[in-house]
């Protein structure tokens, strides 16, 4: 039996299970298309299931389908730490977003096995269904449900694009399991990602420490003025919602500086009516994305975006309306399980950054009823949901170091 703290994870197995994983579904330009609860889907967690098996796990399947694989500790009855993330991708998704979560955390139990630890609570390798909502939205509705977000019944409800019910497509794929999909009580929960984006890259750093995840808010903005013809009307005397959207859209981004370099805005749909080439448009409506880590700020840049609206709007004489459509509070992540992460990536001499995800995750929902935190490590040029996605096999050890640091500190911490 070996010291814990002496352990370090086998980047080589680590990156072969990634890589035979990314065969079921691979795409020709080297991605992988695994859509939840698709044949693939099934494919590729009979493979995590042959693995799980070969270490020794005992696993559940809740009615979701969420798989808990667990390695038991001295004292069973110990709320297990959860290691964990998806195996559904994007149509046209990567290697490693999802995957390398649940195969991390794989790769934490063989380490352990192989060094014949026993942990004070009992570790279980976590995969949540359909993270992506790519096949079946909202997405994270696996995590959801167990976090009590969304009802059971709600999300065996819901249709993919060919109208197949997600509890059907669950069925038949074999992974409709007979516990509840329930919360139970969690002693930490941990998830190892890539980043999706480009900051650790830039500044070379090896890990990311997650503190939490930006607050997202989606809004409608809709400008009215009066449809009219383009060759007789005098420019003055024009009503011109495109106008007023133009000059709105520009100052709504060149304000944002102001706000500080977390702040993210994105206008992504803009559409006029009635969309002919020679008349005024009577309306335009564009969608409004608003990101960042406080409430406060976003408050400050809905506000922001309002006043240039209604000033923008009194100026050239059309009239105009914001209304929030979505609106997904930051997150906070727990203070003792990032405090075990940053604390394994300086023991372990890894560069490291604190960090605010830009992306949603399941822990998004599972830190509503568990304490959580996240694992970043960089991936080449920032890219994601894209077949290119990439990231160094050493990256990918450092990630899978700093998560077995992380449990065994946390293991190591009896419950409150
Ligand atoms: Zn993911």
């Amino acid at each position: 039996m070996s010291h814990a703290s002496d352990l370090c994870v086998d980047g080589e197995r680590l990156w072969t299970s990634l890589m035979a994983m990314a065969e079921i579904g691979a795409t020709p330009a080297g991605g992988c298309n695994r859509l939840a609860l698709s044949d693939l889907d099934r494919v590729g967690r009979d493979l995590f299931g042959v693995w799980y098996r070969a270490a020794g796990l005992a696993v559940r399947v809740d009615r979701m389908g969420n798989l808990f694989a667990r390695r038991p500790g001295r004292d069973p009855e110990r709320p297990p730490i959860l290691m964990g993330s998806h195996l559904d991708t994007q149509p046209t998704g990567g290697k490693f977003d999802g995957v390398y979560g649940v195969l991390a955390g794989l790769e934490v139990v063989r380490t352990l096995n192989d060094a014949d630890v026993e942990t004070e609570g009992p570790v279980e390798v976590v995969v949540w269904t359909n993270e992506e909502g790519a096949r079946f939205a909202p997405a994270m509705i696996g995590s959801g449900v167990w976090a009590g977000v969304f009802t059971l019944d709600e999300a065996h409800a819901a249709r993919d694009a060919d109208g197949l019910r997600f509890g059907d497509e669950l069925a038949r794929i074999g992974y409709l399991g007979d516990e509840e999909a329930r919360a139970f009580p969690v002693h930490g929960a941990f998830e190892a990602h890539i980043e999706q984006g480009p900051v650790l890259e830039d500044e070379t750093q090896q890990i990311g420490v997650v503190t939490g995840v930006q607050g997202m808010r989606w809004y409608d903005l809709c400008l009215s003025g009066e449809a009219c013809h383009a060759g007789t009307t005098p420019m003055a005397a024009r009503r011109d919602p495109a106008r007023s959207a133009a000059e709105v859209i520009s100052a709504f981004y060149d304000g944002l500086e102001r706000f500080g370099e977390d702040a993210r805005g994105t206008i992504g749909v803009l559409a006029s009516e009635p969309e002919s080439r020679n008349t005024v448009p009577g309306e335009v409506s564009a969608s409004v994305d608003l990101r960042h880590p406080d409430p406060a700020t976003l408050d400050a840049m809905e506000g922001a975006l309002r006043e240039l609206m209604d000033t923008t709007c009194r100026a050239r004489g059309t009239t105009g309306t914001l209304e929030r459509v979505w609106d997904s509070p930051p997150i906070v992540f727990d203070a003792d399980c990032v405090a075990a992460v940053r604390g394994a990536a300086a023991a372990c001499g890894y560069r490291h950054r604190d960090i605010v995800s830009g992306a949603g995750h399941d822990s998004v929902y599972v830190s509503r009823v568990a304490p959580a935190a996240m694992i970043f490590v960089p991936c080449l040029g920032g890219l994601s949901h894209n077949e290119a996605e990439s990231a160094t096999r050493a990256d990918l050890e450092a990630g899978g170091n700093v998560l077995l640091g992380a449990v065994l500190a946390r293991d190591a911490t009896p419950p409150a």
